[in-house]
């Protein structure tokens, strides 16, 4: 695999034919945010005479609308003024933590605690289901500009990540309540599989029977289909979903789509067909943002082809509120609205995309509609998820605000309150 970051990925751009000015605003914003691409995802998937318009290169590639204005104009006088690469190193690290790294109180809340010591690396927020962060998986094949794990590509202080599996087992061990284990990075399939195999293979031990399902968060389906099919141990990788699929678990592959195009191209399609031989299932999830998907008509499309790959279509996402949301951002009511157009113009088999979900701190909140409630126009809501398991399907109530773009910035209407009392694991 080549990767283009960095330098490398100003030489790709302009040799590609983006313009000066382009290559200036790239050099600034990477400065801030981490970028990365490969040969399949420049080759395949972007469509160079459409760029900088094509969806993919707006996934994947700076955009200065990326930074708050004055972030980006903070850098950018460094930059113009012939900064040092460590000079700019440094004030991209602090422009970062402007930008929110770790949303939804991830860190303060979500990390688990182990004979008295938080687990960094664990993730433990809704009672069946364990986050796995595998120090050795903790890059991608390439980034999304949205991708709301960033801060795990950008250096030590703010990583989250386990090197022992043996902490991961004694915490399950101990947890006889968790069904589903979801390794997560970066991109767990970034791992050799004979790394990977370290991490599954112990929870076929005796005294794990209460793990059911075993989940493998990916965005190397869209990024890196050779993964699958031709890379040196892309047998062997499909061999440890069989031998897990034996034990009787579920083996699911949380696979990331955000466009039909990441499914144009053969490699997908014979990489979708082997994992499905399996025995594991994939299902796909992604988030709604602006530039690449912000289209009902993108996601109808998108749902309809995975549903004839045999994939089962599960989230749709809001950009959450970090990083490069700027850029991304789409208003709840805008995204209920695509949601809906798309729900209406496929069959019900693509319905079990459910959305516009966010992951906002007290659980994921689905946008279910906007209603008129006694001449009051209000956002119905309700957890999909939550810290207590009691709030799970919760409905409520929050008052419209067609600029409303995130949890936060909802309030309640109509006299009533929203759910949500913490619980910690
Ligand atoms: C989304 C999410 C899960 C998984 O939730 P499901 O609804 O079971 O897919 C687990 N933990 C965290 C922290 C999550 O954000």
């Amino acid at each position: 695999m080549k990767l283009y970051t960095g330098e490398r990925l100003a030489e790709l751009a302009g040799a590609r034919g983006l313009s000066d000015d382009y290559l200036r605003e790239l050099r600034i914003v990477s400065a801030v945010l981490p970028f990365r691409v490969n040969d399949y995802v420049e080759r395949e998937l972007i469509d160079w005479s459409a760029a900088p318009d094509d969806p993919i290169f707006r996934l994947t590639f700076p955009h200065r609308d990326m930074l708050p204005p004055d972030v980006f104009s903070g850098v950018a006088e460094l930059y113009d003024a012939g900064a040092t690469r460590e000079v700019l190193a440094k004030a991209g690290a602090q422009a970062r933590r402007l930008l929110n790294p770790h949303p939804g109180g991830q860190i303060e809340a979500n990390v688990p605690v182990l004979r008295g010591k938080p687990v960094l690396g664990l993730q433990h927020k809704y009672r069946e289901t364990v986050l796995v962060f595998p120090s050795q998986g903790q890059t991608c094949h390439a980034y999304c500009g949205y991708c709301f794990r960033w801060a795990q590509f950008v250096g030590s202080e703010t990583r989250q990540a386990l090197s022992d599996p043996a902490t991961m087992v004694a915490y399950l061990r101990a947890h006889p309540e968790v069904t589903d284990v979801l390794f997560t990075g970066g991109d767990p399939l970034i791992m050799k599989t004979a790394v990977l195999r370290r991490w599954v293979e112990p929870i076929s031990e005796p005294g794990l029977n209460h793990i059911r399902t075993l989940r493998f968060g990916t965005k190397a389906l869209s990024y890196w289909p050779a993964r699958f099919i031709e890379d040196d141990d892309a047998d062997d990788l499909l061999r440890l979903f069989e031998q897990c699929a034996d034990t009787g678990r579920h083996v699911a592959v949380m696979a990331h789509f955000s466009h039909p195009q990441e499914l144009s191209t053969p490699a997908v399609r014979q990489a979708i067909s082997r994992i499905r031989s399996t025995g594991a299932v994939i299902r796909a999830q992604a988030p709604l943002v602006a530039h690449v998907n912000d289209d009902a008509r993108v996601w109808a499309d998108m749902w309809q082809q995975l549903v004839g790959l045999g994939v089962i279509p599960y989230y749709m996402f809001v950009e959450r509120d970090t990083g490069a949301r700027n850029y991304f951002e789409v208003p709840l009511a805008r995204a209920h609205d695509i949601y809906t157009d798309a729900i209406r113009s496929v069959s019900g088999l693509a319905r079990s995309a459910r959305g516009p979900v966010m992951s906002a701190h007290p659980g994921k909140v689905l946008i279910d509609g906007i209603i008129t409630v006694m001449g009051v126009k209000v956002f119905a809501l309700r957890l999909l998820q939550a810290r207590n398991p009691a709030d799970v399907g919760r409905q409520f109530l929050a008052r419209y605000d067609p600029t409303a773009r995130w949890f936060d910035e909802l309030t309640p209407a109509l006299g009533t309150h929203f759910p949500g009392a913490a619980v910690e694991y």
